[in-house]
């Protein structure tokens, strides 16, 4: 069975925002439940998954800063906004019979594990999901890196990153209709044409350490063990 993964250790990037569902703020169960199903079904299949979440859904510190407030200090509110969705996502995965554990980048002892590499490697040796939360742990970064930064630590094959949209495109298809999905892309390439996908300075990480990067549609039923056995629509960055 496990023979089969394409890819057999990965982390799975979500944006705080996908977590929202059809509301336009906060946090939405039955949206967590439906991508819990999906990361239950993937660990059924023998992948090793962590995840990383952002904070989109709740806080963004740009956005704090936009309205005044010192960048620093909102990026600090983002990080537990992400502290806040991977204690919901734990909470569902744990309902679906998935044994989890959360890592914050900034302590909080008294609601989760601080974020230790070995401690979380032997977890996923355990099988067990580790929710990595708090992003890197400073401000002026964001969850992007902080899901490059800790795909790298954990060895991963793979970082996935679950969007609305089934790839990378040569243009905006809502704006474009001659956008084509790339299966396959440099790293220099998005970064050259500043193809937003994922933050450049994650790009970058990963380019230099050497991992794919996989874009995928989070919409479509079983679109996370596609991506895991190598097949379905997506979009590989290497
Ligand atoms: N953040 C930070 N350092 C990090 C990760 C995140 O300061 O290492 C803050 C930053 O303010 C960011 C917010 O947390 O805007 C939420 O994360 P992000 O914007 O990456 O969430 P997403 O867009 O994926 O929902």
């Amino acid at each position: 069975e496990t023979s089969t993964l394409k890819y057999k250790r990965v982390l799975l990037k979500l944006s705080g925002e996908a977590l929202m569902g059809p509301g336009q703020f906060g946090i939405d169960i039955p949206t967590i439940e439906h991508f819990a199903r999906a990361i239950a079904d993937a660990r059924t299949a023998g992948a090793e998954i962590c995840l990383v979440i952002g904070g989109g859904n709740i806080f963004r510190g740009m956005a704090g800063a936009a309205k005044g407030m010192e960048r620093a200090q909102a990026d600090s509110m983002g990080m537990l906004a992400t502290v806040m969705n991977a204690l919901a996502m734990q909470s569902v995965l744990e309902s679906q019979g998935v044994p989890t554990r959360v890592q914050s980048a900034i302590a909080m002892d008294q609601i989760c594990e601080p974020y230790i590499r070995r401690r979380a490697q032997r977890h996923m040796e355990k099988g067990r999901v580790v929710i990595f939360a708090a992003g890197i742990g400073n401000p002026f970064f964001t969850t992007d890196t902080g899901a490059a930064l800790r795909a790298i630590e954990m060895n991963c094959d793979a970082l996935l990153k679950g969007t609305q949209v089934d790839g990378v495109y040569t243009a905006d298809p809502r704006l474009d209709s001659t956008a084509a999905r790339y299966e396959q892309v440099a790293y220099q390439e998005i970064l050259a044409k500043d193809l937003r996908v994922m933050d450049p300075s994650a790009v970058s990480l990963m380019r230099d350490n050497n991992i794919p990067i996989v874009v995928f549609s989070l919409k479509e039923e079983g679109s996370l063990l596609n991506v895991l056995h190598g097949r379905g629509k997506s979009t590989t960055i290497s």
